[in-house]
């Protein structure tokens, strides 16, 4: 890509974590450059190091396709020490006792391999990716490491200024919002003063175990092959295989409900090192298992899960948000940033259209603003309600895992009852009939030339 745009409105990016990094990249091979500025000193570009904080994302077939259609899933691939691809559906078990099987999500997914030719698949997940991508970008120097975003402004022209830490200015017609949970950008949109990002009343302790270890200590639960979900009062452990089912990756969730959610916030640090006797103390009294697993994190890492109440909109003038500044939600579904990488494929494929310029981005003044009036309105209109219900739904699955044995999901059938196909909204979705769908009433609305079919 040469460094000139072939459009008439310049793209900045505020955040160079994942969702950021793929829309540079899917704008690249779309012909749109964009500047990249991230807070932080560098990325990693070699050998990133396995660790806690990338372990075992899960990406859902839909973030596959979605990152295939940004042009950065074989890159991915090639970088990922994963042997396989698979689909592979969660295994509820109880988490107490001795372990036994509630529900099998196997038997409700209508998901089979073939798919798109794509499963689930699991790995050593962010240093992975932005070492993957990092070299896609063709234009390094619209990369900016240390640029912290402290506000963005509007200028008297209609274009945006991103003010950053270090007193510098940057002035762009289009700001996309990929700043994460903390988001800065989203202060643009939402008053920060009415806190829109709550603490859940969550923790996940997370660590990383080797599968001999638990086959040491005759750990029988599938936890080495399968997704596993051990669920309980209060309480749930994801287990599941990562490195080719070599290490198992464990996240054990701890909720207060004595509190209601909202009415607490997070002094300090969201994440940090905990003593394991308060994760072992957390989780007395569960089975053989799980009290295997939980002897050998030795020094369990504590995240304080905060999620997005629902935003309204994630466009305001020509600002966009992207990824968890839009819709950061619980991980309970493992389908954050694959809802991310969806944002950031729509509004790829609605920048790259031919006919978007920069009279169209927004709709204009004195102009009713309609669904599909103007080209951020479209992409407002498709991703807002999806990802939203995927944050709501991902809620929702946390308090299913969570009340096992209390009123309304006290047996296997009741369970099923509320997971049965939970994912499958999620998985299966067209958004290429998405985009199609928002082009056409572009056109309708003439904010894109009408189609004429010669006839
Ligand atoms: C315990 C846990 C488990 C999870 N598991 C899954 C899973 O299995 N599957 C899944 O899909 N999702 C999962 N998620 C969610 C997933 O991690 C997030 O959705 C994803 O990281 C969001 O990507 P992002 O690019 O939007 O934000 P981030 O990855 O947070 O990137 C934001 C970037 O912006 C930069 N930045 C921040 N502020 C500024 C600023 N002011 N100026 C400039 N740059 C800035 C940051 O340095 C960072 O590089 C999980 C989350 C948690 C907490």
């Amino acid at each position: 890509m040469s460094a000139s745009t072939a459009k008439d409105f310049r793209v900045a990016i505020v955040g160079g974590g994942m969702c950021g990094l793929a829309c540079a990249v899917g704008l690249a091979h779309r012909g749109i450059r964009a500047d990249v500025f991230e807070a932080t000193v560098h990325l990693p570009t070699s050998s990133p190091k396995f660790d806690q904080v990338g372990a075992g994302v899960d990406l859902g077939p839909n973030a596959l396709r979605a990152l295939k259609g940004l042009g950065v899933l074989d890159a991915v691939l090639a970088r990922s020490d994963e042997a396989q691809q698979t689909a592979r559906r969660m295994l509820y078990m109880s988490g107490t006792g001795a372990h036994e099987q509630v529900y099998d999500y196997e038997t409700s997914s209508v998901f089979t391999a073939a798919d798109n030719g794509i499963g689930i698949y699991r790995q050593s997940f962010g240093p992975v990716f932005l070492a993957a991508v990092l070299p896609l970008l063709p234009d390094s120097s619209a990369t900016h490491f240390n640029k912290r975003c402290t506000s963005i402004s509007t200028t008297a022209s209609g274009s945006h200024c991103i003010h950053f830490a270090d007193g510098t200015t940057h002035e762009a017609d289009l700001v996309i919002g990929a700043d994460g949970i903390k988001s800065i950008s989203r202060n643009a949109l939402v008053d920060p003063a009415k806190r829109p990002l709550q603490f859940t009343n969550t923790v996940a302790y997370r660590g990383l175990l080797s599968t001999d270890t638990l086959r040491q200590e005759s750990v029988t639960s599938a936890v080495d092959t399968r997704l596993c979900c051990f669920i309980g009062i209060d309480k749930h452990i994801i287990a599941f295989p990562i490195k080719s089912g070599k290490i198992v990756n464990i996240v054990a969730f701890v909720t207060d409900n004595s509190v209601s959610v909202g009415s607490g916030e997070v002094t300090g640090p969201w994440v940090k090192a905990v003593p394991q006797q308060e994760l072992l103390d957390s989780f007395d009294g569960w089975g053989h298992d799980v009290q295997a697993m939980l002897k050998h994190m030795k020094s369990p890492s504590k995240w304080c899960i905060h999620a997005l109440t629902p935003l309204d909109t994630f466009v305001r003038g020509k600002i966009a948000l992207v990824g968890d500044a839009a819709h950061a939600m619980a991980p309970h579904l493992g389908s954050g940033v694959g809802q991310g990488f969806e944002d950031v494929f729509v509004l790829c494929e609605l920048l790259g259209h031919s006919s978007t310029n920069l009279s169209n981005l927004e709709a204009r003044k004195n102009e009713a603003i309609l669904r599909g009036q103007a080209v951020l309105k479209a992409y407002d209109a498709i991703r807002q309600p999806r990802a939203n219900m995927v944050l709501k739904e991902s809620f929702r699955a946390g308090m299913i895992y969570e009340n096992f044995g209390k009123a309304g999901y006290a047996t296997g059938a009741d369970i099923e009852g509320h997971l049965a196909g939970i994912w499958e909204p999620i998985w299966h979705h067209n958004l290429d009939e998405d985009v199609a769908a928002a082009i056409a009433s572009l056109q309708e609305q003439g904010s894109f030339p009408a189609v004429t079919t010669g006839f």
